[in-house]
């Protein structure tokens, strides 16, 4: 169980997330890459509440018929995916913690990755996903 603060870039969005942390990945999908500069998406996976404490420029994005991702509208900072099914399964992005340390469990849908980006071999390469929290569904 662990409860973290977190924001956007500009500090127009922030939240806290209280409940467990089931695994930190990074996402190397096409999704998760058109959304984030061309890289993985870095994320912690919670299985939890995510409390919204500041959420005017927060935009969610109907990415797919199972999920939405959200972001900062002022800044553009990509910060949660989320089940629609089960929104108590949710991703953030580690950037939305500057002051945390985290330590990366698994690389994601690896058979996904652009040419030009290489996993490192600092956690376990997955096919798509094995967690429950898994975006399989997206
Ligand atoms: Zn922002
Ligand atoms: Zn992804």
């Amino acid at each position: 169980m662990s409860e973290l603060s977190g924001q956007c870039l500009c500090g127009a969005v922030t939240f806290t997330v209280a409940g467990d942390i089931n695994r930190v990945s990074a996402c190397y999908c096409g999704q998760c890459r058109a959304q984030n500069g061309g890289g993985a998406f870095h994320g912690a996976e919670f299985q939890g509440e995510l409390t919204l404490t500041q959420s005017e420029a927060l935009k969610w994005y109907a990415s797919s018929k199972k999920a939405r991702r959200g972001f900062c509208t002022e800044c553009g900072s990509s910060l949660f995916w989320q089940s629609n099914a089960n929104p108590a399964y949710f991703d953030v992005s580690l950037g939305a913690f500057p002051n945390e340390e985290f330590e990366l469990d698994a690389h994601i849908f690896v058979d996904n990755k652009a040419n030009y980006q290489s996993p490192p071999k600092n956690a376990p390469h997955f096919i798509e996903s094995t967690s429950p929290l898994s975006q399989e569904t997206l």
